[in-house]
Parts: C-alpha cells; sequence; structure tokens
C-alpha cells in the first residue's frame, strides 16, 4: 500500500568476530569481507589473532562493497595458567601500546613455533616448523598452521585430531603459553579506543565459580561485554552467558568466529539473534560515524 512509513529501524547485520589470512583463517582480507557483503552482513569485525594486518586490505574491499568493517583483534591472554581470548572491538589500528604489545605476543608466537617443532621432532615429526611456515604464508604462525601441516602429512584425520593427539597439555607437541595479562590486554584495547569482549566464554570449561572470576577481574580492568552469541556456543552456552552479562552490567557480542569455508559448519553472519535480555555492544554505536572515521 502506498504512503506506509516504516518507523522502525531495520536491524542491522553484525558479525563481530572472523580471521583472515593474517592469522589462521584461510580466506584473504579482501575475499573474507566479499564472503560477508554476499551473505547480508552490514557490518563485519576482522579480528585476527594478535595481528591487525588485514585491516588495510579489508577497509578496502569493505568501501568498494558498501559494508561497514570494524577494526578488531583477538587478543591471547593467559589467566590463572589458562589461555583466555579477549576481542577489541573498534579499535585503532595504528596505536602503538596496542601494536608493541600484539608484537610482543607474535614474537612469542614464534619463539613457540620453533619449540613446537623441536618436540614434535623428538617425538618422530620433522618438518614441521616448515610445514607450519607453509601454511601461515606470511601470516603470523599459529597452531592451526601445525594441525594443517599435521593433517596432510597424515598423522591425524582432521584438524580436531590434531589438537587432541599432539597440542594440547600432555601431548607432544604441547608448549606452554605465556601471552598477555587479562589486565594488559583490557589496557591495550582501551588505550586504542576500542572495546574489551571475553571472546567464546564458554569455551573455556571454567567452573561457574572460575567463570565469575574471570569476568570480574575483566570488568574490573575496563572490559565491556561477553560474547554471548558465537560460533563455538550451543543454545544452552547464549542463554547461560546473556545472564553472566547481564549480572556484571556488561553488554553483548555476537561473532561467527569465521576461519574460512574448510569449516562449513561455521559461516559468517549465520548467527542467531541475541536472547532479548541482552544489551547488544553495538546499541550506541553509531556506524555513519564509524565509516567517516574510516
Ligand atoms: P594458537 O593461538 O596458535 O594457540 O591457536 C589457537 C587456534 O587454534 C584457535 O584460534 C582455533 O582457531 C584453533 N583451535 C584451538 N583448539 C582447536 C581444536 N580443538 N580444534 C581445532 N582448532 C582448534
Ligand atoms: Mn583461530
Ligand atoms: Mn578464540
Ligand atoms: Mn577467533
Amino acid at each position: 500500500m502506498a504512503g506506509i512509513r516504516y518507523n522502525v529501524k531495520m536491524a542491522l547485520k553484525y558479525d563481530l568476530h572472523s580471521h583472515s589470512t593474517a592469522s589462521d583463517g584461510t580466506l584473504a582480507p579482501a575475499a573474507l569481507v566479499a564472503r560477508a557483503a554476499e551473505a547480508g552482513i552490514d557490518a563485519l569485525a576482522l579480528t585476527d589473532h594478535d595481528t591487525t594486518d588485514g585491516m588495510e586490505e579489508a577497509w578496502d574491499e569493505a568501501r568498494r562493497r558498501g559494508i561497514e568493517l570494524i577494526p578488531g583483534v583477538e587478543v591471547s591472554v593467559t589467566w590463572k595458567g589458562r589461555v583466555v581470548h579477549v576481542v577489541g572491538l573498534r579499535i585503532d589500528p595504528d596505536n602503538r601500546v596496542l601494536q608493541r604489545g600484539l608484537a610482543r605476543l607474535r614474537d612469542f608466537r614464534e619463539w613457540r613455533a620453533e619449540e613446537i617443532a623441536r618436540r614434535l621432532h623428538q617425538s618422530g615429526i620433522s618438518g614441521a616448523y616448515e610445514g607450519a611456515r607453509a601454511f601461515a604464508r606470511k601470516g603470523l604462525i599459529s597452531r592451526t598452521h601445525f594441525a594443517r601441516f599435521l593433517v596432510r602429512e597424515g598423522r591425524a584425520r582432521d584438524e580436531r585430531q590434531v589438537f587432541k593427539h599432539f597440542l594440547v597439555a600432555g601431548k607432544p607437541g604441547h608448549v606452554k603459553g605465556e601471552w598477555a595479562d587479562l589486565a594488559e590486554a583490557v589496557s591495550w584495547i582501551r588505550g586504542a579506543g576500542g572495546e574489551a569482549v571475553i571472546a567464546h566464554p564458554a569455551r573455556y570449561r571454567l567452573t561457574r565459580t572460575r567463570l565469575r572470576r574471570l569476568i570480574k577481574e575483566f570488568t574490573q580492568a575496563g572490559g565491556v561485554a561477553l560474547e554471548v552469541v558465537s560460533g563455538s556456543h550451543s543454545r544452552d552456552d547464549y542463554f547461560t552467558m546473556a545472564r553472566h552479562a547481564n549480572d556484571w552490567g556488561l553488554r553483548a557480542s555476537a561473532g561467527s568466529d569465521y576461519h574460512g569455508p574448510e569449516k562449513p559448519w561455521i559461516e559468517l553472519g549465520r548467527l542467531p539473534p541475541l536472547p532479548e535480555i541482552c544489551v547488544p555492544i553495538w546499541r550506541d554505536w553509531d556506524m555513519r560515524r564509524d565509516a567517516a572515521m574510516a
């Protein structure tokens, strides 16, 4: 019918967690953004592990495609002996302190990669550093690249099996992480003008008490959100994490944690809505202003 006015703003489609070849994703930044545009995403955050190297290329493609590219990063953190990931959103990638911190984590990655290879060598697998490096190309090196190498070598059926048999605590290729402190990671993100989010909180398999401890320390450090909807969360996890977010006055984020088309069970933008009790992290974002800043 003619003359109808829509005064309800259409909900934008957000995906606030994704990886490119700058870290352990398999799509180059431009290809990732192109796929996001084709999936109907309005705003995509590129959140590579410990690097922002993919941002320029992603931005160029986002401009061409008319979608919003949110600059982000997924910082590796060691918290009470475990690895926890903290996503930073709307960061300034040119921030010096942030970049110095990320460079330190990448140096550790290089050292760790050589150490993983040394240990694998001792258990009869040679050439792992060169093999993983070939998969990583010019990007940073991650355990995922070792997993791809070991699958190709026929050492395991798939990446999951590689992690289980080679790359986790108690296995031959495991090296303990010395990543950023929790408060340090949050301060880098805030210092770069960004918002800190605990990535996939249900993945850490923490007891309720431990998880509350983590969220409390994160909140005290200035973190603002939990990733409630994630490609690696179950439906039950969404609601559990939504309640935790609300208990601590935190906002909720949503991201697929897309790593590439080889894992078809995780697709860009294919995310359920946040539970209604959540306050979305993007509630007060002004996307046009962000576009102008880009
Ligand atoms: P890194 O940061 O180098 O220690 O590697 C961590 C990355 O490995 C994560 O970001 C995931 O992409 C991947 N990963 C971790 N655990 C598993 C697993 N069990 N199966 C497959 N991939 C995994
Ligand atoms: Mn990854
Ligand atoms: Mn992660
Ligand atoms: Mn991730």
